[in-house]
């Protein structure tokens, strides 16, 4: 069987040694366009791939043989998960690889804005100190406590719920959690409420954000959510760019709608240099690393290898994005389709 792997990131020597201990056959080719993709992956079982170009479904139909798709780390946005589910493909991803480092960056990105950290160190290089106080004045009215404050949490999953373990530390009134799928059972395990949207906006004087995207969330933080916010809040997001209106957000920041942000993904990735978000001193920024850590590279870099492997060999992934397409592949196998002819079937080694 054939894996292409199309990622234009650094594909690790791990990656290759577990497709080559599997005894798969590699097509490997740093694809920028579905076209190249189509082409390296013609007639791959499994392909590994990066965030771009998107896995869309003209990828997906144009790929007979393709069973499963792998993205690395645990976003799947740019994998079109309905046209994979009836077409009978998995997608695999690794739920949890990164979420220590997620988490540990939301909370970094909002202690650099409640303690003014980057500019801080601009005062520093430019002669600042603490015995002549009235240079450094106008910062400390910047600088917030957590303690006693209201966190809100938009997305109560893996990172979500990490984070809550890590902003209670620094003594807020209450968390406050928005997820419409999450039991508050669970979230009682971590002293959480859940709450709706309009409570979180207008409540939170921290709010971080940890939702997947989906078409239902584009912008849910759009001009008419920064309108509901408190002028002193500070918003976080580390999960994806869209779910935040960029130029209501920089509207907000302009305005005083809301006091700062941190951001570790925006909505066109790369963030253009010229883009008017950089001029902001009230913007933090991090070009899309949260996740990074030199664990999280290589134990993902496996998993995402792995996941390859293991559907391949009627084994379950790491993690099934679109666990509804083992009931679509069963029907496909009843029906003799040749997509999953001669692959062992998952569910006798599952509870699915
Ligand atoms: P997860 O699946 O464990 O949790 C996501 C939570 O969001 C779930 O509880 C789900 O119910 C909830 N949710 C879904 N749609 C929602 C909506 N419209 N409103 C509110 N809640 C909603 O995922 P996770 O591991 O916590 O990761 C969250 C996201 O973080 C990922 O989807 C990914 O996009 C992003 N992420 C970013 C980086 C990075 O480097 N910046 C790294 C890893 C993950």
């Amino acid at each position: 069987m054939k894996v292409a792997v199309t990622s234009r990131s650094d594909v690790s020597a791990e990656v290759i040694q577990v497709l080559e201990e599997a005894g798969l056959e590699i097509a490997q080719r740093p694809c920028a366009t579905e076209d190249e993709v189509i082409e390296t992956a013609k007639d791959a079982d499994a392909i590994l791939v990066a965030t771009l170009p998107l896995t869309s479904r003209r990828v997906l139909q144009a790929l007979p043989r393709l069973k499963v798709v792998c993205r690395n780390g645990v976003g799947v946005d740019s994998v079109d998960l309905d046209a994979a589910t009836e077409l009978g493909i998995c997608v695999c991803n690794s739920p949890g690889v990164n979420t220590t480092e997620v988490a540990d960056h939301a909370m970094a990105l909002l202690l650099s804005i409640t303690r003014q950290i980057p500019e801080l160190r601009e005062r520093v290089e430019a002669g600042a100190w603490s015995d002549r106080p009235s240079e450094l004045a106008g910062i400390r009215k910047r600088m917030t406590r957590i303690a006693g404050s209201t966190v809100g949490i938009a997305g109560f999953g893996n990172i979500g719920q990490a984070f809550s373990l890590r902003i209670r530390g620094f003594g807020p009134n209450r968390i406050i959690a928005y997820d419409p799928y999450a039991p508050q059972t669970v979230a009682d395990l971590f002293g959480v409420r859940l709450c709706d949207l309009d409570e979180l906006l207008t409540q939170s004087d921290f709010i971080s954000i940890h939702m997947p995207l989906t078409e239902s969330n584009r912008h849910l933080f759009g001009r008419a959510a920064f309108q509901e916010m408190k002028p002193s809040a500070v918003l976080i997001n580390t999960a994806r760019g869209p779910i935040v209106d960029g130029a209501a957000l920089h509207e907000a920041l302009t305005t005083g709608q809301i006091a700062a942000a941190g951001l570790d993904v925006t909505e066109v990735e790369p963030l253009d240099p010229e883009s008017p978000l950089l001029e902001l001193p009230n913007l933090t920024i991090t070009p899309h690393f949260a996740g990074a850590s030199g664990f999280s590279a290589a134990e993902g870099s496996k998993r995402w290898a792995e996941n390859a492997v293991r559907v391949l060999n009627g084994k379950p992934p790491w993690g099934l994005a679109n666990p509804d397409v083992v009931k679509r592949i069963a029907i496909m196998r009843e029906h003799k389709a040749r997509r999953w002819e001669g692959i062992p079937d998952m569910r006798l080694s599952t509870g699915f």
